[in-house]
């Protein structure tokens, strides 16, 4: 298990880090010896529904499987179904592995499953937040006017 709060470049993304990430992951070596590690990433992250701008949960339920290579040279020779793991020199950080596939399986924008306006696009209560985000149906109103 990560604690939201150990992953900083998600949780800008994010409306709280309360919460967790549920990792499972296995070592392995494939038939040509490559080190491989799959597993699967489970999380229920806390975000803005960009219609309503209340807090909802977006499901995070990612299988992975990466592929240990030392550069990007040697990246570019692996089989398409595998996806590169950089580690390089650098020591290898399991949390900013998870956070990378974590910012790659968050839509950018979200929105509740249901109808959650009522038709009225309601202000950011939020005021912690930098100036409200423009609401991108605003944007196509403002275009239909003209
Ligand atoms: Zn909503």
């Amino acid at each position: 298990m990560l604690p939201l709060s150990a992953l900083p470049r998600l949780a800008d993304r994010l409306v709280s880090t309360d919460g967790q990430v549920q990792v499972t992951a296995q070592f392995d070596r494939d038939e040509s010896g490559r080190y491989r590690l799959q597993g699967q990433l489970v999380a229920a992250l806390p975000v803005r529904c960009e219609r309503c701008l209340g807090a909802m949960q977006r499901t995070i339920d990612q299988p992975f499987c990466l592929v240990a290579v030392w550069s990007e040279e040697e990246a570019k020779q692996l089989p398409d179904d595998y996806e590169p793991w950089v580690t390089g020199e650098e020591p290898v950080s399991l949390a900013e592995m998870v956070e990378e596939e974590l910012l790659l399986s968050l839509p950018l924008v979200n929105y509740h499953d249901t109808d959650c306006t009522d038709g009225v696009v309601k202000p950011a209560t939020d005021e912690r937040s930098a100036p409200p985000r423009q609401n991108p149906f605003q944007v196509l109103e403002s275009l239909r006017k003209k």
